[in-house]
């Protein structure tokens, strides 16, 4: 029997099933690893959305061997990795010893990475090496001043800091948790420590420029003062709400200094992009800094685990181990 995190009308649960359940797709997965972002989160705690039609196997990235193929560019014994591309949305996701997908979106394991690294990276990572390189491809060079990443302490803001770091960037990182996570931060490679609340609270639309570019997952408020203080010509990427979904701005920033806001979507990115991304997280991440900042769960934890990372009791990444 396959086990796997179902989403229900009537709740959440950890249950047992057979193929049938799986659904459609052209290659069959034996799913070794998964992990746990904040969408997983909502999903996993029954919030709304996220998962899109019930039931549905919960997870938006897995990583594991081909057990079966029709898709040319997938042999069995294959190591791939799919993040996003409708998992745990309309289509059953990772959080399953077995996953029959879509091959088209998979990737093969970037060189430089270990299934456990990949999966430990996830979406998050993903979406952060998506955001950093859309930065890069806006012309932001290290020597334009520092890059501001929001959220810093969760998986997007974590991966960010170290990437933008091994790329050269000066990073200043914000956070809620300054008091618990600095030393964190400064060992992810970031060179200054922003308190959350220096961006929170209505700002005026011009403040003092000072960042080159931004990695926003926060949204709301804190997205607007970043914008806000962005230097001429400089590219705030955002790919996050984990604050608010609003974005109190205004028009000021693009018409008088040329900012760019650039929107990050991870779920239907296409092939060539997912491949780029998965290169620069095997070229930048420090894959022992990866392992101090992931903890391991098995797949009967994670309901759990979606819980405290919703209270704020998570930081950095979550692998969640299947086999
Ligand atoms: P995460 O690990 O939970 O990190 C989110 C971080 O945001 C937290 O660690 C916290 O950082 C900060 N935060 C949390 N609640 C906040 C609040 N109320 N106000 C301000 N800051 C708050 O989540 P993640 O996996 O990195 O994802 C972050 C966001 O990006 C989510 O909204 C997620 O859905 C989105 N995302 C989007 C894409 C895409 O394709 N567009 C892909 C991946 C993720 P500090 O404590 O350090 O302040």
């Amino acid at each position: 029997m396959i086990q796997g995190i179902v989403v229900r009308e009537s709740g959440v649960e950890l249950e047992q099933f057979d193929e049938s359940f799986l659904g459609e797709g052209d290659v069959v997965v034996d799913v070794a690893y998964s992990d746990l972002n904040y969408k997983d989160a909502l999903a996993v705690t029954g919030r709304p959305g996220v998962v899109r039609t019930t039931p549905l196997i919960a997870g938006i990235d897995l990583v594991g061997t081909v057990a079966e193929s029709d898709d040319p560019r997938w042999s069995v014994g294959d190591w791939i990795v799919l993040n996003g591309a409708g998992l745990s949305e309309t289509r059953n996701g990772g959080y399953s010893t077995r996953a029959r997908i879509d091959g088209k979106l998979a990737v093969a394991l970037p060189d430089g990475l270990s299934p456990e690294a990949v999966a430990s990276l996830g979406t998050a990572g993903y979406t952060a090496a998506l955001s950093v390189m859309r930065i890069v491809m806006e012309g932001v060079n290290p020597g334009d001043g520092p890059v501001l990443v929001t959220g810093a302490t969760g998986g997007v803001g974590s991966i960010a800091t170290m990437l933008l770091a091994a790329a050269g960037f000066e990073v200043a990182a914000s956070t809620g948790r300054l008091e618990r996570f600095g030393d964190y931060l400064t060992s992810l490679g970031a060179s200054q420590l922003v308190p959350r609340a220096e961006l929170e609270g209505a700002g005026k639309p011009l403040q003092k420029a000072q960042y080159a570019a931004v990695v926003d997952s926060v949204g709301g408020e804190v997205l607007a003062n970043a914008i806000a203080r962005t230097l001429p010509n400089g590219t705030v990427t955002a790919c996050g709400l984990a604050g608010s979904h609003k974005l109190p701005s205004s028009v000021m920033p693009f018409i008088l200094r040329g900012v760019t806001l650039a929107g990050i979507d991870s779920v239907w990115a296409p092939l060539e992009d997912r491949a780029d991304a998965w290169r620069l997280l095997a070229k930048g991440v420090d894959t022992t800094q990866l392992e101090l900042m992931t903890s391991r769960i098995a797949l009967d934890e994670v309901i759990a685990a979606g819980q405290q990372l919703l209270d704020g009791e998570r930081h950095g990444r979550t692998l969640v181990t299947l086999s």
